[in-house]
């Protein structure tokens, strides 16, 4: 777990006619739940990327714990990270899917086995863990992919869009299994939608883009009060 601070962070892509994203200021709490929320094109993914270390700050900072991460590459940061296209390795099981990256890492096989097996129980995959990829549905492949980052126990957990192939009935169920198991591993999290319904459902507090600019951040109380 760790704080994130955007500090007055900016991109600006090669050849574009304004920042992608503008002297961005926000602090993130330990544990804390933030939703990135916005129309396509305002901001979103570049910020989330910026954190990760995959995409250049070509102004200003970004912390994590107070320390400052903005040349560090993504594999000096402890960042697990979520895709909307999360590619599971087709040809291992679910274990070894969840397995892999710690075995990169040598983490020795008991350890391994204890992460995954608690991974597994607290995504409702424990029945699932022999199986390939090709024999889950959907929203069972979703939960490997969130099962992978988590296994990592990373200081910070980054979604990007995690939702936008699963069908309405199935995002409403993933949605709160997400918030469940985010509060239940207190792991400081940045979410990005451009759903608004998951932004207020979801977040502790919502951070709404806008063109590359922050607009407001508050929790989602406020916001409905406050438009
Ligand atoms: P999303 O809005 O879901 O984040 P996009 O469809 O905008 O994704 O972009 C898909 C990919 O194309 C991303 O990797 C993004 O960085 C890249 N991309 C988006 N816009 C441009 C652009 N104008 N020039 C080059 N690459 C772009
Ligand atoms: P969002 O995630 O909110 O859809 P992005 O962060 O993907 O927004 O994009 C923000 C802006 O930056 C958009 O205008 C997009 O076209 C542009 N952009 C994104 N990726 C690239 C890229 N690789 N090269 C050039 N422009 C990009």
């Amino acid at each position: 777990m760790a704080t994130v601070t955007y500090d007055n962070a900016s991109r600006i892509y090669p050849g574009g006619d304004r920042p992608a994203v503008n002297e961005l200021n926000l602090e993130i709490g330990d544990g804390e739940f933030l939703v990135l929320v916005g129309p396509s094109g305002c901001g979103k993914s570049t910020s989330l990327r910026m954190l990760a270390g995959l995409e250049d700050v070509d102004r200003g900072r970004i912390l994590i714990e107070g320390k400052d991460v903005t040349n560090l590459p993504p594999k000096s940061r402890d960042i697990a990270m979520v895709f909307q296209n999360y590619a599971l390795y087709p040809h291992m099981s679910v274990y070894e899917n969840m397995a892999f990256a710690l075995k990169l890492r040598k983490t020795p096989k008991p350890e391994i086995d204890r992460r995954v097996k608690e991974a597994a129980q607290l995504l409702q995959l424990d029945e699932y863990l022999s199986r390939k990829p090709k024999a889950l549905s959907g929203g069972q492949r979703q939960r490997v992919a969130m099962g992978r980052a988590i296994v990592r126990e990373p200081q910070v957990f980054l979604m990007d869009e995690p939702l936008s192939n699963l069908d309405a009935k199935l995002r409403v169920q993933t949605r709160s299994q997400i918030a469940t198991l985010q509060a239940k591993l207190g792991i400081t999290t940045v979410y990005v939608t451009h759903d608004q319904v998951e932004a207020m459902t979801m977040g502790h507090r919502v951070a709404v883009l806008l063109d590359g600019e922050l607009q407001q951040c508050d929790t989602p109380r406020a916001l409905y009060d406050n438009p």
